[in-house]
């Protein structure tokens, strides 16, 4: 029996064309034999959910988009028995591998939102990054894409970039705002271990020019009609990510794959990172099972990264106290630095304060 509540299906593909250098996350270099076997493989735990109501699917990665056509087709076919006239069905893509024919089965299958990796447009810093797309190619996907109907398309953007100027930038917003898109989700680039920017020693922009872009950001797509909903998301209005408003606000989803998260009767896990353990069905998850506490904790650092902040009733309903109340000495120790905002209903952090989430957290915990 299906019962109807906000929750999400993830789904990883963790195969890469090519792997960039600031990546950290769980990719590998794409083979055929592997990913038919993954497939398979994934097909086998998606059978187990049959039986679920989802909000939301989300396929991500890695690069979903390097499944070649029968495999794609495959994967889709078999999340078939989860959609509803009222699903956010996404995908993630690269668009070197994203064409014409790929884009007529994703939208054959319910596929209503797709977010393409693009990062920048400026030359000097796609060498530096190795992402090479470019605008024409990007329009051309846009085009396509509205053609059968998919038309809810976010972009990625990374700042943050050392090296670049507060113009390479301004250049970029102009470019991708020119584009007929309806969400923009921005990344600072973080030089993290493992990855080849660590091993080379990259440097990450120091923090009061990372600040100076985030500002421009904030304010040029603001400018452009964009609601800043979250931290590093912009959206049209109407157009916010179904499926990760849910993992903001808290709400379960299951995780699939390798390497993928998930969130399900209180308990939070990450799944196996081998991909031969996973193919032998070894998959081990590495779980959380989460306290009342903890789950409140979860709540507020979650919440904190949306625009809309707090819900007092929201949060009375889940954990049957009052908010103000609960965390007046906080509340009263942060009011020096004019961080938050509280009025009736809600309590969030100002715009200008996004960039520094994390500093601002450490008072409540
Ligand atoms: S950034 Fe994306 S495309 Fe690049 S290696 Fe990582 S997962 Fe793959």
């Amino acid at each position: 029996m299906r019962t109807k509540k906000n929750k999400g299906l993830y789904i990883h593909i963790p195969f890469c064309d090519e792997i960039c250098p600031y990546c950290g996350f769980s990719h590998i270099l794409s083979s055929c034999n592997k990913q038919n076997l993954y497939i398979n493989r994934l097909k086998e735990d998606i059978l187990k959910y049959q039986n679920q109501f989802f909000s939301s699917i989300y396929i991500g990665g890695g690069t979903p988009s390097s499944l070649n056509y029968k495999q794609l087709e495959e994967l889709l076919k078999s999340l078939q028995v989860f959609i509803h006239k009222n699903i956010s069905f996404s995908f993630e893509a690269n668009p070197q591998s994203l064409d014409l024919e790929k884009i007529k089965l994703l939208a054959k299958y319910n596929v209503n939102r797709i977010s393409i990796g693009v990062q920048t447009f400026q030359k000097p810093l796609q060498k530096k990054l190795m992402r090479f797309a470019t605008y024409s190619q990007i329009k051309n996907i846009i085009e396509q894409l509205h053609q059968f109907g998919i038309n809810d398309i976010n972009l990625d953007l990374m700042y943050g970039i050392n090296g670049e100027n507060l113009t390479q930038l301004e250049n970029d917003l102009k470019l991708f705002t020119s584009l007929d898109i309806k969400h923009i989700s921005c990344y600072c680039l973080q030089v993290e271990e493992h990855t080849i920017f660590y091993n080379q020693k990259i440097e990450e922009m120091n923090q009061d020019d990372a600040a100076d872009e985030y500002q421009l950001i904030c304010e040029y797509l603001k400018k452009k009609g964009f609601i800043h909903y979250e931290i590093s998301n912009f959206a049209k209005k109407g157009y916010e990510s179904k499926h990760n408003l849910l993992y903001w606000h808290n709400d379960e989803y299951v995780g699939l794959g390798i390497s993928s998260a998930g969130y399900e009767n209180n308990i939070r896990y990450v799944n196996e990172n081998s991909l031969t353990h996973y193919l032998n069905s070894e998959s081990k998850k590495e779980e959380e099972i989460l306290s009342i506490l903890d789950i409140e904790k979860y709540y507020i650092i979650l919440n904190l990264r949306l625009a809309k902040g707090i819900n007092f009733l929201d949060f009375k309903k889940k954990f049957h106290k009052d908010f103000l109340k609960t965390y007046e000495k906080q509340i009263e120790a942060l009011k020096k630095y004019d961080y938050l905002k509280i009025n009736k209903n809600n309590l969030y952090v100002k715009e200008k304060y996004f960039f520094i989430l994390n500093t601002i957290l450490l008072y409540f915990f």
